[in-house]
């Protein structure tokens, strides 16, 4: 399918941050970069300041019961996602939110538009998440500064799996996760480098070997490196024969 007309984007991306400025960022390169120029994705920034009404347009505050740094203030948040309106369920990224899935994000592009709230400091106070039903993001088992960054990269996720984002579209169907499994392993020319050769069946021009040993090595790869998602394979498995 060829991209449509400039006017109709097939999926937009709303990012409420504190930091505009930090976007596009990444997402302003190489695929990403020239499907946002060619009018196929499009993004938003609301600046969150914008909606600080008090006079020293204090966005954060000092958190109840005490403890280190900062919490930003519900009005200011609440009013930033009321200027959104009514629109799908908008994603708060934190390190407490459930894990970020390939199947999320294809959730994410069919729904054809995302809103993400960016946090900072400690951060956003508990009752406007529930007040606007957030849904409650986390992009992986570590801690960063900042929403940011992790907005980047749900949007970058989404963005390959539009139409004519990456060229060869059969190849994100292949990729790590889809079938519940790790990617096998690539190569490239040249066939023999530093001594170590090209495994033999990817240069046998067999097809059949080819999907055989592709196979076993993303099985054994997944076996290894993340017995999480064999174990959840082995189950979906089982269920399918029951
Ligand atoms: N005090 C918080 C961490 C705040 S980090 C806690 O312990 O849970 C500041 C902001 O960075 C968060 O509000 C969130 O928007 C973002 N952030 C940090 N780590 C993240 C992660 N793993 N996934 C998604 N967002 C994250």
């Amino acid at each position: 399918m060829p991209p449509m007309a400039e006017s109709m984007p097939y999926w937009t991306a709303r990012v409420l941050t504190l930091f505009p400025d930090m976007f596009p960022g990444t997402l302003g390169f190489s695929l990403s970069g020239t499907a946002l120029k060619k009018g196929i994705w499009e993004l938003e920034t609301l600046d969150i300041r914008n909606f600080a009404r008090n006079k020293h347009r204090n966005v954060d505050g000092a958190p109840f019961g005490g403890g280190p740094g900062m919490v930003m203030r519900p009005d200011v948040v609440g009013a930033a996602l009321e200027s959104v309106g009514p629109k799908t369920q908008p994603v708060y990224l934190t390190p407490r939110g459930s894990p970020l899935t390939q199947e999320k994000v294809r959730a994410f592009v069919s729904q054809g538009e995302v809103t993400i709230l960016c946090g900072r400091f400690e951060g956003v106070d508990e009752r406007v998440l529930e007040a606007y039903d957030l849904d409650q993001v986390c992009i992986g088992d570590f801690v960063l500064s900042g929403g940011e960054p992790a907005a980047m990269v749900l949007i970058d996720a989404c963005v390959r799996l539009l139409p004519g984002v990456v060229g060869n579209e059969t190849s994100v169907w292949n990729e790590s996760f889809e079938e519940g499994l790790l990617e096998y392993p690539q190569y490239t020319r040249p066939e023999i480098w530093d001594g170590r050769a090209v495994p033999a069946p990817l240069v046998s021009g067999h097809h059949e070997r080819i999907r055989e040993w592709r196979r076993k090595a993303a099985e054994n790869a997944t076996r290894e490196r993340r017995p999480d998602l064999w174990a959840l394979r082995n189950e979906r498995n089982m269920a399918v024969k029951d």
